[in-house]
């Protein structure tokens, strides 16, 4: 593995050899493409996203690893940021996926897609934790989670399209930590599912299972489909929104989709973050999807700064829905390490979702307010007020082997962000 490579990224030359002869050639024409002047950059971004709509999938997953590799030399920030970001690169890698970088207002530092991409000062925080849902405890073997009774987890990659600065499993591709969590070995962890019979659905995540080669995940579902309990796959993905070409440039990847139809019901639980993410050519992912069978849900990550607002929020709900993508989670902000800017009182969180539900329909309303608890996921439903404030919260799921009370309250201040133990 070449030093200028990052945890995740580097896994993608498992799937695709000739990444690292690209990176390398990339490298190799750096100081030409990057140490020239701004205008000239700003050229060669303008180029690149004329062209990128004719690249297939793989060549706009190259192009964005060129160009985030010195992107503090292309963006248009203070010389502050510059250094903020090289420094934060160093902890863990901006990763700006290129059709997306359109999206972006690069000069307008409370742009949400901005403070989606960009590392932040808060970012040198190190309070919070790199395993705020206790996976630690729920690891079988290495990439096998099972938390859920009815539910096993396989981390299939450790690459993303994007790097949200947010990220939960940020420690999946910080170069602090390090740390190799992808399934190494799919027959032991078959073996295992094959043994637990309650284990009725497999979800595929990771970073992002749909970067994987389309043969890599038909060898899994081929896997899967001989375990006769085994209903449902889903699969968590942000790709429809960072790389919606996955889902039109790859004929194959469909006809797999669609091929397994018949043995899982196979659901994308979509991550979208903003309303302007649902592009055209987002839509064509989705619809793509769509004639390959799958059914979508909706998985959104609630973050101050990116989407913590009546509008936005009430928007990307409606739009998702009326591209056939069900409201299924919203999640409260979790304390990540060197993420926990992104967090903010559940209070707030509570009466936010309560008036986007008043704009919303029966429909698109259905959505669960959820904090993600090492124990389990915790339904918020709302606050009692008075003196000392009592949170409403209902147990959706609970790990294997505690017991939990279906509803619970808890005393809550104005302040409180997340409920520990
Ligand atoms: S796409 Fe998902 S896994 Fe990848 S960085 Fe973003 S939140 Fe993390």
């Amino acid at each position: 593995m070449t030093s200028h490579t990052c945890n995740g990224i580097a896994e993608l030359w498992d799937d695709f050899p000739d990444f690292e002869e690209l990176f390398l050639v990339s490298d190799a024409n750096s100081s030409r493409i990057y140490a020239t002047p701004y205008l000239i950059n700003c050229i060669y971004l303008f180029v690149i996203n004329l062209i990128f709509k004719a690249m297939n999938w793989k060549e706009e997953l190259i192009e964005s690893i060129k160009i985030s590799q010195h992107a503090e030399e292309w963006l248009p920030v203070s010389a502050l940021e510059r250094d903020r970001i090289s420094k934060a690169k160093q902890q863990f890698p901006m990763m700006v996926p290129v059709g997306y970088a359109d999206l972006v207002d690069w000069e307008n530092p409370d742009d949400p897609l901005r403070q989606l991409l960009l590392p932040s000062e808060w970012e040198v925080d190190d309070s919070g934790s790199f395993d705020t849902s206790g996976e630690e405890f729920s690891t079988i073997i290495q990439g096998l989670q099972h938390k859920y009774e009815q539910t096993a987890v396989l981390i299939v990659t450790q690459a993303c399209a994007g790097h949200c600065r947010y990220c939960f499993r940020r420690r999946l591709m910080s170069r602090d930590v390090l740390v190799k969590e992808t399934i190494e070995d799919l027959q032991d962890a078959i073996a295992y599912i094959s043994m637990h019979p309650e284990i009725d659905n497999v979800l595929l995540s990771g970073g992002d299972p749909m970067i994987c080669h389309t043969n890599r995940l038909k060898n899994i579902f081929n896997a899967l489909a001989a375990i006769p309990h085994i209903w449902q796959i889903r699969i968590s993905s942000k790709l429809p929104a960072f790389l919606p070409s996955r889902f039109t440039s790859d004929p194959n990847l469909l006809e797999v989709l669609q091929e397994y139809q018949s043995r899982f019901q196979i659901v994308i639980q979509c991550h979208y973050d903003h309303p302007r993410e649902l592009t055209p050519a987002s839509i064509a992912a989705l619809e793509s999807l769509q004639k390959a069978g799958c059914l979508l849900t909706s998985q959104i990550a609630l973050m101050k700064g990116v989407n913590n607002t009546v509008d936005t929020l009430t928007e990307l709900f409606k739009r998702l829905h009326r591209y056939g993508v069900i409201p299924q989670y919203l999640f409260h902000p979790r304390p990540v390490k060197h993420a926990t800017h992104f967090q903010f009182p559940i209070v707030e969180g509570l009466e936010l979702v309560e008036t986007v539900r008043k704009r919303c329909n029966g429909s698109v309303k259905r959505f669960r307010y959820i904090l993600t608890h090492a124990d389990g996921k915790l339904e918020l439903l709302g606050v009692i007020p008075g003196e000392s404030m009592q949170l409403i919260t209902k147990w959706q799921q609970v790990r294997k082997g505690i017991e939990k009370p279906e509803l619970m309250l808890v005393n809550l201040h104005k302040n409180t962000c997340w409920i520990d133990n």
